[in-house]
């Protein structure tokens, strides 16, 4: 972890002419502001910065609107992209009272692990995040209208991306759902991902492995090795600036949108999850599929919290796109020792026991990863707090039981709204420690309510001049 000092040093080793102040804001955008070089002293990291925080949505009124952000020394690193700049994430606080802001969605990941650590239960959560994406060539769409968003290629069944004359003749296409692994040239991005792969591990993030996804051509995946929720949540806004950055500079467009085909895989932010205590796995044991007590208990409390914690694990109207039957993605509310049919899987391979450790599946990337992966810490502790039961493992293929078995099976909700009503509901499990607080948990269902699902509701969709155009 770099300090203050060893940060100034770096500027100067590296020539940086400018410091990029980078946050979240609520709903799960990247925020910056950039400040001269000389203005960074030892005692920035202390004071801070101002800003306006009442241009941010779900933050401060305008008669309150003065904030500061307060960069933290460990988080910094060279921006790959623009000229002799330096990257700093940063923390919110109130400049009058100097208290941490509550809405801040990096000191709601803060505020997590500091309350995890009090219970003693535990004194890291390491998440490994297996955050999808797609690269398409530009998309180009205009809000007002409704043509230009996709069009089918009336030959190959295949949409277009683009004005229909836009698009070029690519010859031989991926089919749907079979892009997992085919070398190139069917794999037109193998470059692309690598390129992506190497500036992630200049920025100080160890990758793992990259590869084509299974939605037809276009869909990208890129592991980040495991690390502690925080550092976690800091790496995928990494990910998310340099997989942006860097289809643009090839002329493309990436996005995170969980569902951007329909009848194709959607993308998800599948979450390794487990919990150490000094440099150990307690995860490993010789329950279920190779589990500690612990770690089931864990599963019972994201299973059991599962609907209300999809309000900011799936937190998009989007989202509900892709948690549907046949894609891949998880609708059962169960787990299983490698059926990925399941919300939870117990990965086979962990000959180490410090490999231990189960994946949450529902999560997609369209979440602020600090409030998603928050939730999850908070759900797993409640469950092993309340030694919550998740009940019998389901070890079928799902999608191959039988209709009456199938019903038996809790479900993932099917709307966003369903997700926030369970979130209005079932929140006392977040609000310990003061981790979430009321005005959290308020805000963010105002805000998706009124920002996100009104806002579709009250617009004719694309789909409804295909059904009633003609009617
Ligand atoms: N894309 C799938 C999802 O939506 C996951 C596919 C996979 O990683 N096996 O979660
Ligand atoms: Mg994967
Ligand atoms: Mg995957
Ligand atoms: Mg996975």
């Amino acid at each position: 972890m770099m300090t203050p000092k060893e940060v100034l040093a770096l500027c100067r080793e590296r020539e940086i002419r400018a410091v990029d102040l980078r946050f979240m804001d609520f709903p799960g955008t990247q925020k910056h502001f950039t400040i001269p070089v000389k203005a960074l002293t030892e005692e920035s990291f202390e004071v801070g910065f101002g800003f306006d925080g009442s241009s941010m949505y779900g933050w401060q009124a305008i008669n309150e609107s003065d904030m500061l952000v307060v960069p933290e020394a460990g988080t910094a690193f060279v921006d790959p992209f623009m000229n002799r700049t330096l990257c700093l994430f940063c923390n919110i606080q109130d400049p009058i009272t100097r208290e941490d802001y509550d809405k801040d969605p990096r000191n709601v990941a803060r505020k997590a692990e500091k309350y995890m650590q009090s219970t003693g239960l535990a004194d890291t959560a390491n998440f490994g995040p297996e955050a999808e994406f797609f690269v398409f060539d530009s998309v180009r769409f205009d809000q007002n209208e409704h043509e230009s968003y996709y069009h089918v290629d009336s030959v190959e069944g295949q949409w277009n991306r683009g004005k229909a004359e836009s698009v070029p003749n690519a010859g031989y296409r991926i089919r749907y759902k079979e892009g997992y692994f085919p070398v190139p040239p069917a794999d037109t991005l193998q470059d692309l991902r690598t390129e992506i792969m190497l500036i992630l591990m200049e920025c100080g993030v160890d990758v793992e492995a990259q590869h084509h996804e299974v939605a037809t051509a276009g869909q990208c995946e890129i592991d980040m090795k495991y690390r502690p929720l925080l550092e976690t949540a800091d790496n995928i806004l990494k990910y998310k600036y340099i997989a942006k950055n860097v289809a643009v500079q090839h002329g493309k467009t990436a996005t995170f949108m969980p569902k951007p085909l329909w009848n194709d895989n959607g993308s998800g932010l599948h979450l390794h999850l487990s919990l150490w205590k000094e440099g150990e796995s307690l995860f490993a044991g010789s329950g279920y599929g190779g589990l500690s007590d612990m770690a089931v208990y864990a599963m019972g409390g994201i299973l059991k919290h599962a609907p209300a914690l999809l309000a900011f694990c799936c937190p998009t109207t989007n989202s509900y796109k892709r948690l549907i039957p046949g894609f891949e993605a998880p609708i059962n509310l169960t787990y299983s020792y490698r059926n990925r049919s399941a919300a939870i899987r117990i990965p086979v391979h962990s000959p180490n026991p410090n490999n231990k450790r189960f994946e949450f599946r529902c999560p997609d990337p369209s979440a602020n990863p600090y409030l998603a992966m928050s939730a999850v810490l908070m759900a797993a502790l409640d469950g092993i707090q309340n030694k919550i039961d998740p009940g019998a493992p389901l070890d079928k293929d799902i999608y191959d039981l039988a209709a009456e078995e199938l019903d038996t099976v809790a479900k993932v909700p099917r709307s966003l709204n369903a997700s926030l009503e369970a979130l209005r509901e079932d929140h006392a499990f977040l609000l310990k420690g003061d981790v979430f607080t009321e005005d959290v948990i308020d805000t963010w269902i105002w805000y998706k309510s009124t920002r996100e699902i009104e806002a579709l509701r009250q617009r004719p969709h694309p789909w409804e001049f295909t059904a009633y155009y003609d009617i």
